[in-house]
Formats: structure tokens, sequence, C-alpha cells
């Protein structure tokens, strides 16, 4: 089945452009970048073992035989923490929630992908188990010398994991900064808002004084003009209005799209 076409902008791998390769050369790059998705159950074949979905990238790239996809197979259920013995001839309904998870990482790591995409792989999760999920992805970043892009909610798991950070509101980037800047000086009104809102199980912790962000989230198909985000925003002017502000480097590795931001500004 073909992917819709994107109605504007490019996916760069390397400097290669995926939205313009199809077929079965779009098949060959695939194990170059693999995927983890937010709710681990629904992601696996429910009638197959999960032994069976973990091989299925390598016997679909036709690039192994069965006897070696399925000692790799086993070999990635070991790096993700699952005894083969035990889970391996499993259906996803026989497993935890984390043990799940465990399966899809082990699918998305036995191509040996350079980039692997983690869309809320842990919001599903219970907290016990978001944690051993994100140690177990920090480690295989590390052994495995694997580029992550992260998608998340949760800022308290940003931190844990990411070395930068890129903030997103409707739809648009509006910061992006290595973890220790953005979490110890945003610039950007939005992402100080998102660090305002994180509670803090202190009860001697003294509130805020950015408060609560007023209005509603506006439309992703009817978007303020200007700056997305002016609508709720403290510090909107006039340029705010008319004028699309676009991202700049305000320090080195440090980049805002804002006119007005909360340092950093001409
Ligand atoms: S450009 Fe204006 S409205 Fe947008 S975040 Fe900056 S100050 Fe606020």
């Amino acid at each position: 089945m073909q992917s819709p076409p994107p109605t504007s902008g490019k996916v760069l791998l390397d400097g290669l452009d995926l939205t313009g390769i199809h077929g079965r050369a779009l098949r060959e790059l695939r194990g170059r970048f693999q995927m983890i998705f937010q709710d681990p159950l629904s992601s696996l074949n429910p009638v197959k073992t999960v032994g069976a979905s973990v091989e299925l990238p390598l016997l679909a790239a036709r690039v192994e035989k069965r006897d070696a996809v399925r000692m790799l197979a086993q070999e990635a259920f070991k790096a993700v923490g699952l005894d083969p013995e035990q889970h391996y001839n499993r259906k996803p309904s026989e497993l935890s929630g984390g043990q799940c998870q465990r399966v899809c990482i082990a699918r998305a790591l036995i191509s040996s992908p350079e980039l692997l995409v983690c869309d809320e792989p842990v919001s599903s999760l219970d907290v016990s188990v978001q944690a051993q999920i994100i140690n177990l992805l920090r480690d295989l970043k590390a052994s495995h010398g694997l580029s992550m892009l992260f998608i998340s909610h949760d800022l308290a798991v940003v931190k844990n994991i990411c070395d930068r950070v890129a903030v997103m509101y409707l739809g648009r980037i509006c910061e992006i900064a290595t973890c220790e800047a953005l979490y110890g000086m945003p610039s950007h009104p939005y992402t100080a808002a998102l660090l305002a809102a994180v509670p803090r199980p202190d009860p001697l912790y003294p509130l805020p004084d950015i408060g609560l962000l007023p209005g509603e989230l506006p439309s992703p198909l009817d978007p303020p003009s200007g700056c997305r985000f002016r609508t709720r925003c403290s510090r909107a002017q006039d340029r705010c209005a008319s004028e699309q502000p676009e991202l700049r480097e305000m320090v080195t590795g440090h980049l805002v799209a804002c006119h007005y931001p909360l340092w950093g500004g001409v």
C-alpha cells in the first residue's frame, strides 16, 4: 500500500528525500529506520507469535535465510531483556504491556537501524514499567550507536533520555536546544509555560507566577496568523499577528522562533 504523499516539506535521511522514493527502493531503505509505536499490544499481530513478529522485517527484506533470521531474532530478544525460551512462542495477549513493548523494540532492532523513531513509546505503560523501558532505550542507544527521534508529551521522560529537544506548538517548532539549555533557561514563552506547568512533588515549592495559559488550543486547520502562539502569549505585540517568526540561532545550538523571546532578543 502506498502511503499518502506529503502536502509540503521533505523527510530527509542523510540528505536523501524519502518522500520521493517508492516501491523496492523504499523497502531496501526501511531497515535503516525503524519505529516504535505508542500502544505495543495493537502494534503486534495478535494471531502470530511474538517471535514471528520479530522475524518479519528480515524475512520481508529477504536479506537472510530463515535459520539465520531465527538466530538474529533470538539475539534481539536477549538484547531487550526477554528470554527466548520463555517468550518466543507466546502470543501478544500472553505478555504484559512492558514485555510487548520490549518485543516491539526487538522487532525494530533486528534490522540494525541507524535511526529509531519512538512515538510516545512509554505513555501507555505503568510508571514503573516506563522507567524500565526508558533505561532499556538509553542503554540500546549507547550500545548500538542509535540515533533516536523521541516524541513525547512527558517533559520528565524527555529530560531523562534526550540530548537535544525541539518544542512544538500547533505543528511548528518554536524552540530547539540541548536538554540542559532548554530546561535551565527556556527562551520561548511557550516552552517557559510548559516547564512551569510541570507539577513538583513538594508542597513547599512556590507556585510559578506564569500561571496557566489562557484560552484554548486553536484548530491546526485554521491557525492564527503570524505567530501561532499569539492568542495565548502574554508577550504578544502587533508584529506577532502579522509576521510569522522564523527559527533563529541565539547562541550556538539554541534556536528560537519568537519576535520577543524571554532572553536573546535583538
Ligand atoms: S512571536 Fe510574539 S506571540 Fe509569538 S511567542 Fe513570541 S512574543 Fe509571543
